[in-house]
């Protein structure tokens, strides 16, 4: 049998990069790149050059498993789809649709979103989330409120037509490798480049002007950039004038935000505040990216509120080389959002509280009734899981006892579950605590579309069979809601895409047979629209086209160091690893060149604390302790440490204190002692 190219899409970043699948016999033997794709150019990471390694790990889930006391049994698929539908079914009838909820996932297709979101409203469940509640649901807020859109404004090659690129809260050179090309080459045509970051990153050693940031304090350092560009005279009053309406309310509410002050409170200094206000507000083109390190915080929406007052005073917004851009994190996050896997949101981002979106998705779908409502998000179904309100619990692809802060309090909850079901390709910390778990397919073993962090719709192909007798998430979501008595009848995923081109304006025109070059970015309304790249061309979608800004003001971190935990820890991403490290840490060529759980400490901290560089030493926060390798570098700043998060142990350390609004947790500011293992 000759060998056949696959055209597939990247299963770990947002970034969407493309690529081939070379299969031969049936078996994927490696990849071929894809030079013309629009965002990766023939590129990948180290990540997406491993992305084959986990299809054939020993440790894939091979057939359905049911809980046998200590250990598992195998089952068929008939006896695990009725257990399930059971599972569920049986709190449904006897506490009402809301003691059961849902994670839908961000690793899966929009359509299998798209399935979850409505399984869930039409069994009359208000709960289903997913890990953007994890990234960037201050986005989803933040955004939507001041610019009335949550994703991207500019697409990722874009970036190379910008003349200032402000980059803060994100380590896109190891996070999403793929951007850091086009920032180079913007840099190679002059461009200036600013990074605000806890950390010297690798994306800091790009920097023009670096700006290293207590943890924690973003809003007073974008209120700090507003402050000077507004002392200056250095916004664009046509633009402020024309489309936006609350400026004088953000002109008084800074007015106290001098450099010397915000020094104060960032340990930045005021003379670079000054420089990165300047350049970022008399660039032609200035763009703005941002990522999880401007999102977890109890100021999650606040900072990005702030994000989008600075890009709407100096007009950096609709135009080639400018825009917001928040760099999600897996691959499908923005579909999974656009596709209604937020509690708040029904497809295509109509609120759930609004009777017109209940009367909408009703008559869309066919059925009686769906609820009205914001649902439980992701982090408060955990919590009433650990109430006994919440009964049982469908994950599809998620891993929140790895994922989610305060990990062992997650197991605690999901534990007193009466029935949890977890469908996923491995058996994951959470897959461990299932009645029920479900052998899926992975990306290469099923077809479907994705959306990049730009909204790119892509279709990716199937390219082998899944392992066993594993099957991918959209057939086993049919089944499973058929037994529930809903009538979902999809022979593949195309017929599901077409049920969201009619259903979700923003997908009207992204068919399938469109699809075929590199997708489309929407919004797309029709067959003859050629996707929207970039977005506020013709001002904001609120009335006479004005976008909102909003004020905000400083508020520390809810956690400080203190004398008994004298140091900040924060967490984020290393370039080998992803998220929780389901998959990359069964990629053997990724887990080789990053085997362990470390932290990073300053050398004067070292030298107190008598720790050399590859000791063990034990990192203790208010809510638990582990163990990691100290890495001793500058980096960081004295009393700030930082650890990845892809191994279990970081999340016992962190925190659940949450933004009010986004409900998102404070994952980058816990308080906490180290101390050497001797
Ligand atoms: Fe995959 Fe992201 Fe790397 Fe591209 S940048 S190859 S999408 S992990």
């Amino acid at each position: 049998m000759p060998q056949v190219l696959v055209p597939t899409v990247c299963p770990y970043c947002a970034a969407g990069c493309g690529f081939f699948i070379a299969v031969e016999k049936e078996r994927a033997l490696g990849i071929e790149y894809m030079p013309e794709h629009p965002a990766s150019e023939g590129s990948l990471c180290s990540k997406g050059n491993a992305a084959l390694e986990i299809l054939y790990h020993p440790d894939r889930l091979r057939t359905p498993l049911k809980r046998h006391g200590d250990g598992w049994a195998r089952i068929t698929w008939e006896e695990a789809l009725d257990l399930t539908a059971r599972g569920l079914g049986g709190p449904l009838k006897k506490y009402g649709p809301n003691s059961i909820g849902f994670f839908a996932s961000s690793k899966c297709t929009n359509e299998e979103n798209y399935l979850i979101e409505k399984l869930a409203r039409v069994l009359g469940s208000k709960n289903v989330d997913g890990c953007a509640r994890l990234c960037h649901a201050p986005s989803v807020v933040g955004l939507n409120r001041t610019l009335g859109a949550a994703g991207m404004t500019n697409p990722i090659k874009d970036l190379a037509n910008s003349k200032c690129i402000f980059v803060i809260g994100s380590n896109l050179a190891e996070n999403h490798p793929i951007l850091s090309r086009w920032i180079h080459r913007a840099k190679d045509s002059g461009a200036v480049v600013i990074v605000a970051d806890p950390r010297m990153t690798h994306t800091a050693w790009m920097a023009d002007v670096f700006l290293q940031l207590k943890p924690g304090t973003d809003v007073a350092l974008l209120n700090g950039l507003i402050h000077v560009i507004i002392k200056e005279g250095l916004i664009d009053r046509e633009y402020v004038a024309k489309w936006t309406r609350g400026y004088e309310e953000l002109a008084e509410s800074v007015r106290d935000y001098t450099p010397e002050k915000v020094a104060e409170i960032t340990g930045i200094l005021a003379g670079d505040i000054v420089r990165a206000a300047r350049s970022y507000a008399i660039s032609p083109a200035s763009v703005i990216l941002y990522s999880m390190g401007i999102t977890q915080h109890t100021t999650g929406t606040d900072n990005v509120q702030a994000i989008a007052n600075l890009a709407l005073i100096c007009g950096h917004l609709g135009r080639e080389g400018t825009g917001v851009m928040p760099l999600r994190g897996q691959n499908n996050v923005q579909g999974a959002c656009d596709m209604g896997a937020l509690a708040d949101f029904y497809p295509g981002y109509r609120k759930a509280d609004d009777p017109e979106t209940i009367e909408y998705f009703r008559a869309a779908w066919g059925v009686d009734s769906v609820p009205l409502g914001r649902g439980l998000t992701a982090t408060e179904m955990i919590d009433k899981a650990g109430t006994g309100e919440i009964k049982a619990i469908y994950i599809v692809g998620e891993d929140p006892a790895n994922s989610d802060p305060c990990s062992q309090n997650v197991r605690a909850a999901l534990d007193n579950l009466e029935f949890l079901v977890v469908q996923d390709i491995f058996m994951t910390a959470t897959a461990q605590l299932a009645d029920v778990v479900l052998p899926a397919a992975a990306w290469a073993e099923k077809e479907g579309t994705y959306t990049s962090t730009e909204r790119r719709v892509q279709w990716s192909a199937k390219a082998i069979e899944p392992p066993g007798s594993a099957r991918c998430d959209l057939d086993i979501i049919c089944e499973i809601a058929k037994r529930l008595g809903a009538q979902f009848n999809y022979p593949d995923a195309a017929s599901v895409l077409a049920e969201i081109n009619r259903v979700v304006p923003q997908y009207g025109g992204i068919t399938r047979p469109r699809l075929d070059d590199f997708g489309l970015i929407w919004p797309c309304p029709n067959l003859n629209h050629p996707g929207t790249p970039i977005l506020h061309t013709q001002g904001f979608k609120f009335s006479e086209g004005r976008a909102t800004i909003v004020p905000v003001s400083y508020k520390p971190a809810a956690e400080d160091s203190s004398w008994d935990y004298p140091f900040i820890l924060t967490t984020g991403r290393v370039a080998v690893h992803h998220n929780a490290g389901s998959m990359t840490r069964r990629s053997p060529s990724l887990l080789e060149r990053e085997p362990n759980l470390f932290v990073e400490i300053n050398p004067f901290d070292a030298l107190r604390l008598k720790v050399a560089d590859g000791d063990e030493v034990t990192v203790t926060t208010p809510r638990g302790e582990t163990v990691a390798y100290a890495r001793i570098t500058e980096r960081l700043k004295k009393g700030v440490a930082f650890m990845p998060f892809h191994f279990p142990g970081t999340n016992i350390l962190t925190s659940e204190v949450r933004d009010p609004e986004a409900m998102i947790p404070e994952f980058k500011v816990s308080a906490c002692k180290i101390t050497r293992r001797d």
